[in-house]
């Protein structure tokens, strides 16, 4: 395929064509199965599995960014990359959506009954369900769909179903009557992380329970004075004098007239209130294990709504919030209301609907996680898996070192139904992976599953290996597992990355990933977290249409180090998108230069080491620079710094390789070797961009006649050319006085067609070489009519100007051209603005407030912009101060 000409390269690059035709092509070339490099070492990463529900966000869109960038370089080096998609059931959050659904309809999920209702619920999934996966194709993520899987597909739920059943037989999954934390919105448990503490501005009300026989009351206080009605007990301290004589007394319960014991137990607290606590063993974890210790009944005063049931006698019918104030009333009424107290305290609400969680007796299913913690604190210990940034190892250890066990089971349809059986004759339990005919014991066939299912994050735990085949034996178990990586955000690190390393650990003897990097959270400009309910919530996928999905992933991995929150505003990724335009332009440029000639046979023909001996300084530097790229991009994608990497090559492309294609084709005396370097830069440098922007790259590879596809082809490695320091040195010279004169033409908006006059003292022999050979192509690439080449220093004069640059001094003239009133007013200007920014961030530097309680990266990133306005402040006085 001949190289293209300026006929058939168009001017500008349109993302919105070819994007979706090159990931078709990917696709259908198979690119993105890790059989592609059948020889290559495994390397494997499963995707955090979305919401089937979800529709791609912002943190989506990074994350997606980061892998595929990760795994195209790996797929590029050889190795058998697979990146395994696939979503999530997502139990609660798709029951609600096919409830709404239902609700619009007028009807229900118990009109319909469990079965159509699940039916209803996998024909909503076959028809929304992938929304998501279609979103991330729009960008670009090179997942092997051919392994595409589903918490809920048929090999997923039989993973789930040997795990529960293997940890039941292992007495690491019991069902037991436990306090719970109950949604009465949702209507079903919650593990302990799915909810959300919140302080909130409550009561503290403390009620007098008189003795049934003699004289005198207790008083005790609560912050919800309605569970009072479902008190069977008093407690306190043993060793608490004051109450010492009472213990083993009754008391009677107000409003429920129902007598009940005093009882001494060590896990009151004899300082907080009276001294002196009601026990509520059906509302309250801490009251049901004191009632357990002293054989105190429970009694439950709600229904699955928090509604009072007949329990609570004449305040049944009553919801939790209207009951706390009647209940108010009638003690007061009955003269034992003490006192009303605002107070403080955290409050749980649900982590999907945000409704008050209720304590809730009730009988469910539970992992018991301390023996599985251990070997999850030790692999991490070991450095089996390691966390990067290494910080976050903290907040794994402190979680699983306070683990309490797992609530499973949730009262939802939506989810793997947990594979229990209780028999309606004998009354016993069968855990089993197939469904049982009849009792084992007595034979009976009158068996009835366990009506709930379970948590969903029982089955993402298994994500790791459950996706690869597991419990089969399969050639991708052994292949892929352990994966070799995990992306993920901190926010997850106990929902999921802990749990996965139970689990893995548990099932396979091994750890999941051998690495977790950890990224941070995209947020706006201003810093603040995303959210639709905020509006300042970007639409990747909007984006994506007016910019190109390239420039949204380039100006999301551009901010991504580890651990780092994203900042991101619809002006950087039309940046970004300026930068795509940019390489398209220079590579058409190139094209255009190189005689008809492709990419593939002009680096076929290159020879590093006749450049790096007979080639022109422009030429030694180029290589030099491009060495040190790759392996500066190599060495910082390696520690998963993407932006470190990223922020290099775009120095490198756009200030160094664009303005060096603009010099070296003027020279026709090595027009071959000319060509041979910038197709062999050009060429590096759209497969070191690939797995960042890999639209655009995958364009230009085949306009210039690469070989196949930049997909597949091998990731530049280093030590492929010279580091020459020496023409480093000397080009930075040249770089350095062209921008220098460039950003004095610009500050004074001077027409590039204004030409002006410019001396230049060279430091060093090296630059003053430089300067001698390359002074026709300063002269045109600065806009000069004259470049002054002076032995000694030239001490400006009125009309003239000393400019800032490495390895030479310049004086250039701006008699009769720059309008000095105007550009000494426009400083001023600029000075005022510098100098009010300065007072605003030195000022918050003042406070202590701000210093005590912003994060550390936060006050760091203050001090040094102090540091940058300071130094800009001190440059445009000195700058000014010439103007005359
Ligand atoms: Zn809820
Ligand atoms: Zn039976």
């Amino acid at each position: 395929m001949p190289s293209a000409t300026a006929t058939d390269f168009p001017r500008a690059y349109d993302p919105a064509g070819g994007e979706a035709r090159w990931y078709q092509r990917w696709e259908d070339a198979g690119a993105f199965r890790p059989e592609t490099n059948p020889d290559g070492e495994p390397f494997c990463i499963v995707i955090p599995p979305p919401n089937v529900t979800g529709s791609l966000h912002m943190g989506h869109a990074f994350e997606h960014a980061l892998i595929d960038a990760t795994i195209r370089r790996k797929r590029m080096q050889g190795y058998a990359a697979l990146w395994v998609p696939g979503s999530d059931h997502a139990g609660i959050a798709t029951q609600n959506v096919v409830e709404r659904e239902l609700a619009k309809e007028g009807t229900d999920r118990h009109e319909l009954g469990r079965e159509v209702f699940i039916e209803r619920v996998w024909e909503w999934k076959e028809t929304y369900g992938g929304r998501i996966t279609q979103q991330m194709r729009r960008m670009g993520s090179s997942c092997d769909w051919s392994r595409e899987r589903f918490t809920m597909d048929e090999g997923l739920s039989r993973a789930v179903r040997v795990v529960f059943v293997r940890l039941y037989e292992e007495g690491l999954v019991y069902r037991a009557n436990r306090i719970i934390n109950w949604c009465p919105r949702c209507h079903t448990a919650l593990s302990d992380i799915e909810v959300e503490h919140a302080d909130v501005e409550g009561e503290l009300v403390t009620i007098a329970y008189p003795f049934a026989e003699g004289d005198g009351v207790i008083e005790v206080a609560t912050t919800r004075a309605e569970t009072m009605l479902g008190d069977t007990g008093v407690a306190v301290h043993p060793d608490d004098e004051r109450y010492r004589d009472v213990v083993g007394r009754m008391l009677v319960l107000p409003l429920q007239e129902r007598e009940i014991p005093v009882v001494a137990d060590d896990a009151v607290d004899p300082s907080f209130g009276t001294g002196a606590v009601k026990v509520t063993p059906a509302h309250d974890p801490n009251d049901f294990e004191i009632a357990q210790r002293h054989g105190l009944p429970a009694v439950d005063i709600f229904d699955e709504n928090a509604v009072v049931n007949a329990n609570g006698g004449r305040f049944e019918g009553e919801g939790r919030f209207a009951a706390r104030e009647a209940v108010k009333e009638a003690l007061a009424e009955a003269g034992r209301l003490v006192s009303v107290d605002t107070h403080h305290h955290a409050v749980g609400h649900c982590y999907r609907c945000h409704t008050v969680v209720e304590p809730r007796l009730s009988l469910q299913w539970f992992v018991k996680v301390a023996p599985l913690a251990v070997p999850a604190i030790e692999a991490v210990r070991e450095n089996r898996t390691r966390f990067v940034p290494q910080r976050w190892e903290k907040l794994y250890f402190d979680w699983l070192e306070q683990l309490r066990d797992w609530c499973i089971s949730r009262q939802i349809w939506w989810g793997h139904r947990i594979p229990a059986w209780y028999c309606d004759d004998c009354g016993e339990e069968i855990v089993s992976v197939e469904d049982p005919r009849g009792c084992r014991k007595c034979a009976s066939r009158s068996l009835r599953q366990d009506e709930d299912v379970l948590d969903t994050w029982f089955s993402s735990a298994l994500w790791p290996f459950s996706t690869l085949g597991w419990p089969e034996q399969t050639e991708d178990l052994e292949r892929f597992y352990p994966n070799a990586l995990l992306h993920t955000g901190f926010d997850i690190i106990y929902f999921w990355v802990a749990r996965m390393m139970q689990m893995g650990l548990h099932f396979t003897g091994d750890v999941p990933f051998r690495h977790v990097a950890i990224h941070g959270l995209v947020r706006d400009a201003e810093g603040r977290k995303m959210s639709k309910s905020y509006g300042n919530a970007i639409d990747p996928l909007e984006m994506a249409d007016r910019y190109g999905a390239d420039a949204l992933r380039f100006a999301l991995v551009r901010a991504g180090s580890p651990g780092q929150d994203v900042p991101l505003a619809e002006e950087w990724v039309e940046g970004a998108r300026n930068f795509v335009n940019k390489l398209w332009n220079a590579a058409r440029f190139v094209a255009i230069g190189l005689d008809g000639s492709t990419l593939s046979e002009l680096t076929a023909s290159f020879d590093p080491a006749r450049v790096a001996r007979d080639g022109t300084l422009p030429e030694r530097w180029i290589l030099s620079r491009l060495e040190q790229t790759v392996r500066r991009v190599n060495e910082s994608f390696e520690r998963y710094d993407f932006a470190d990497g990223v922020r290099e090559l775009q120095h490198f492309t756009r200030d160094e390789f664009i303005e060096l294609s603009k010099l070296s084709l003027r020279d026709d005396g090595q027009r071959r070797r000319v060509q041979e370097v910038l197709a062999t830069a050009l060429d590096t440098i759209l497969r070191l961009l690939h797995p960042v922007i890999p639209f655009a790259t995958e364009e230009l590879w085949h306009r210039l006649g690469g070989e196949d596809l930049v997909a597949t082809a091998p990731f530049p490695a280093p030590d492929v050319h010279v580091v020459d320091d020496a023409a480093d040195a000397a080009m930075r010279t040249i770089t350095e006085v062209v921008s220098a004169i460039r950003r004095f033409r610009s500050e004074h908006q001077i027409s590039p067609k204004q030409r002006i006059t410019a001396w230049v003292h060279p430091r060093g022999d090296g630059a003053s070489g430089a300067l001698q050979t390359l002074g026709t192509a300063v002269t045109e690439l600065a806009g000069l009519d004259e470049l002054v080449l002076d032995e000694q220093p030239r001490p400006p004069r009125a009309g003239e100007q000393r400019l800032v640059a490495d390895g030479a001094e310049v004086v250039i003239s701006f008699a009769g051209i720059v309008d000095v009133e105007a550009a000494r007013a426009q400083a001023d200007k600029q000075l005022a603005k510098l100098e009010t920014e300065l007072r605003r961030v030195e000022a918050k530097l003042a406070n202590d407030a701000f210093i005590d309680r912003a994060p550390a990266e936060v006050v760091d990133a203050q001090r040094r912009r102090r540091e940058e306005i300071a130094a800009a402040i001190a440059k445009l006085r000195s700058h000014r101060d010439l103007l005359r």
